[in-house]
């Protein structure tokens, strides 16, 4: 069965909700998308049974701590075993090369030299260039610059189970990708809040959407289903209240996971 599995659906400074990252699973293996901000994410990955050794490919869309910093805590929870000589296969780490800088950047500070080479030894950075693409656990993955505002960020597209799936990261999708999105089965995109409290939560002024502006760009380039997450945490009935907000302007199915919540792709 093809999943996406969402081990968090926060943003960046949420409490109850894990910062934004998941999981592709198919028959072949674990894809990480994203790490999250802190050793929480070993937790959601064991609350999702997946044993954190076994996964070999992770993606880092961007370098913003809530993205990259889980990653460090990966490498800290393998340390042991990378510094005893126990990991046999490579962890491949794709991401471009901003974040691959702030990786190895932050890594010198964080980690003795010892633990941060043994560490290094056993991963394998695959850094992107616009457009390329690499087959991760059996599917063709072509990661592309989603031409963000605030950092350099990168986003995929793919065919799994024979729908096209798009993650765009977490900024508003940039017009310049409208024409690689249209028609697409499954769009992954940020929503921060809804759009009548964009005066509390100010999404559209830190380079975020509202459920509305989304759903309308959305609309218009024939998208099928939605999957909005990247949000705030204060509504219980979070899904209700995006899934009618979104509603009012999509006509597709949107998605709107809670987190630990597992889509289907079907
Ligand atoms: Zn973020």
């Amino acid at each position: 069965m093809n999943k996406i599995i969402m081990l968090g659906t926060g943003n960046g400074i949420t409490l109850n909700l894990f910062n934004t990252c998941f999981v592709i699973q198919n028959e072949n293996g674990n894809f990480l998308v994203d790490t999250g901000g802190s050793i929480e994410i070993i937790k959601r990955l064991e609350l999702a049974n997946i044993d954190y050794e076994s996964i070999k490919h992770i993606f880092i869309s961007h370098s913003d701590s809530d993205h990259i910093l889980g990653l460090f805590w990966f490498f800290k929870k393998m340390g042991f075993k990378a510094m005893s000589g126990l990991i046999n296969e490579k962890i491949n780490v794709y991401c471009n090369d901003k974040v691959h800088e702030a990786i190895k950047g932050v890594a010198k500070y964080i980690f003795p030299d010892k633990l941060a080479n043994d560490i290094f030894n056993v991963v394998n950075f695959v850094i992107l260039n616009d457009n390329d693409t690499y087959t991760i656990n059996g599917v063709n993955y072509t990661f592309f610059d989603a031409r963000a505002k605030k950092v350099k960020l990168f986003g995929f597209e793919a065919i799994i189970n024979n729908q096209k799936i798009a993650f765009l990261g977490d900024e508003p999708i940039d017009s310049s990708l409208y024409d690689r999105i249209r028609g697409c089965d499954y769009v992954m995109h940020e929503a921060f809040c809804l759009d009548s409290e964009d005066y509390i939560f100010h999404a559209t002024k830190i380079h975020h959407s509202t459920v509305k502006n989304v759903s309308k760009i959305m609309e218009s380039l024939n998208v099928k289903n939605l999957i909005l997450y990247h949000t705030e945490e204060t509504h219980v009935n979070k899904k209700e209240l995006y899934t009618k907000e979104s509603q009012l302007y999509f006509s597709g199915k949107v998605i709107v996971p809670n987190d630990l919540e597992a889509i289907v792709i079907e």
